[in-house]
């Protein structure tokens, strides 16, 4: 089958990621209508007790890259489209 492109390769850096909830925020209104860490397709793990920052993507996700574009603190970067077979 031909290669197809889909989304986008986002690179996270944990150790940028300030815990500041935009990209779950932005996630949740873009495809719940509502601003709802919970619903988000990212997660964010708090640091706690020497457990650094965890960034990860949920089931769900089709790297639309939205989160990306608004993280301000450069724990999200778009690196190139997403190649799905
Ligand atoms: S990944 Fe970026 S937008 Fe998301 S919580 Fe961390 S710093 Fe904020
Ligand atoms: S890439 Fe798109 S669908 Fe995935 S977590 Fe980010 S905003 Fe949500």
């Amino acid at each position: 089958m031909a290669e197809r492109m889909k989304g986008y390769n986002i690179l996270v850096d944990p150790e940028k990621c300030a815990s500041c909830l935009v990209c779950q925020m932005r996630c949740s209104l873009l495809y719940f209508g509502e601003f709802n860490p919970s619903k988000a397709f990212i997660e964010v793990q708090w640091p706690d007790q020497g457990v650094p920052n965890a960034v990860r993507f949920t089931e769900g996700c089709n790297y639309c890259g939205v989160c990306a574009r608004n993280c301000a603190y450069g724990a999200l970067t778009i690196t190139g489209r997403r190649k799905v077979s």
